[in-house]
C-alpha cells in the first residue's frame, strides 16, 4: 500500500512514521509513505495557503487550489486517482472494522490534513471520497488523525508484523477487548501471575483467555459484544456472567 499525506507539517508527520514498527516496515518496503509540503502548491511569494473565510468570523480557512494542485500532482505521479480521505472532526469515526476493510481495499491513499477553522468545502465537494474523525473532540489540525490512521492501516498489511495473530488476538478484531497479559518477575509487589498462565496447558490457557476477554468487554464496553463470534460455551459463560451482575 502506498499513503500519501498532505500536510503544512511534513517533518512532525515524518518524525512519527520514522520510528519503531512503522519506520521499520517503511524502510523494508512494505508500506510506502510520502508527505507532501502543501505550501508547494502555493501560488504567491509569501506561499500562503490560507485566507479569512467569506462572511466574517473566527480563524482562517485553508484555500481550495493548493490542495486541489498538490492531489491531482499525486494523481499524475500515481497514474490513478487514490482513495481520498479528508481527517475531519465532521466524519466518521474510525473502527478497527474500517481500518480492516480499507487495507483490504485500497492500494493507494491519500490523507488531507486540515488546518486552522478547516478546509474550503468546494475542494472537499470535487475530490474527497470521504472525511474521517478518529473522535468526538477537535485538534488544532490533521497530522496526529492523519498519523493513527497512517499507523492503524500499516499494522495490517502483511509482513508489518510478525503475524496476522499480532492483530487478530488485540482488542477490538473480533468484537472483544484483549485478556490480560502478565510478564516477569512471576510475583510482584505480591501480585502473583494468574496460576493457569503457569501451568503449560495450552487448552487451559486458551480457555481462560478467552473468558477474560469476555468478562472484560462485558465490564468495560458491552456495547461490542454484539459483534463477538462466540462458541455455544462461552455464549453460555457470558449469559451467567450477565445473569450474575444483574443479581448484584
Ligand atoms: N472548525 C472545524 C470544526 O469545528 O469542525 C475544526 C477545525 S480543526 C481546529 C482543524 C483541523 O484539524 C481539521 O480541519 C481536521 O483536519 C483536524 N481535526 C481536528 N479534530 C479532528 C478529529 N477529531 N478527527 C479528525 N481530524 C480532526
Amino acid at each position: 500500500m502506498r499513503i500519501d499525506i498532505i500536510t503544512l507539517f511534513p517533518e512532525m508527520c515524518e518524525s512519527v512514521l520514522s520510528e519503531s514498527i512503522i519506520g521499520r516496515a517503511r524502510n523494508s518496503g512494505k508500506v510506502e509513505i510520502v508527505c507532501h509540503q502543501l505550501r508547494d502548491f502555493a501560488f504567491d511569494k509569501h506561499r500562503r495557503v490560507d485566507d479569512a473565510p467569506y462572511g466574517g468570523g473566527m480563524g482562517m480557512l485553508m484555500m481550495a487550489e493548493p490542495i486541489a494542485l498538490c492531489f491531482e500532482s499525486i494523481c499524475e505521479e500515481l497514474g490513478q486517482k487514490p482513495h481520498f480521505i479528508y481527517m475531519s472532526p465532521k466524519g466518521e469515526v474510525v473502527t478497527q472494522q474500517k481500518v480492516k476493510a480499507m487495507a483490504e481495499t485500497f492500494d493507494n491513499i491519500c490523507i488531507l490534513c486540515g488546518h486552522y477553522e478547516g478546509v474550503d468545502p468546494r475542494v472537499l465537494d470535487m475530490y474527497i471520497d470521504e472525511e474521517l474523525s478518529i473522535g468526538d473532540y477537535v485538534l488544532t489540525g490533521g497530522e496526529l488523525p492523519a498519523l493513527v490512521l497512517a499507523d492503524s492501516l500499516s499494522r495490517m498489511l502483511p509482513g508489518v508484523l510478525s503475524s496476522d495473530e499480532c492483530f487478530e488476538l488485540e482488542s477490538h478484531f473480533s468484537g472483544l477487548l484483549e485478556y490480560p497479559q502478565y510478564t516477569r518477575p512471576e510475583v510482584w509487589r505480591e501480585e502473583k501471575v494468574p496460576e493457569v498462565l503457569m501451568s503449560g496447558h495450552h487448552a487451559n490457557i486458551e480457555k481462560w483467555r478467552r473468558e477474560q476477554a469476555i468478562k472484560v468487554t462485558l465490564e468495560r464496553r458491552p456495547d461490542i459484544l454484539k459483534d463477538a463470534v462466540l462458541s455455544k460455551k462461552e455464549t453460555a459463560f457470558l449469559r451467567e456472567l450477565q445473569e450474575n451482575s444483574s443479581v448484584e
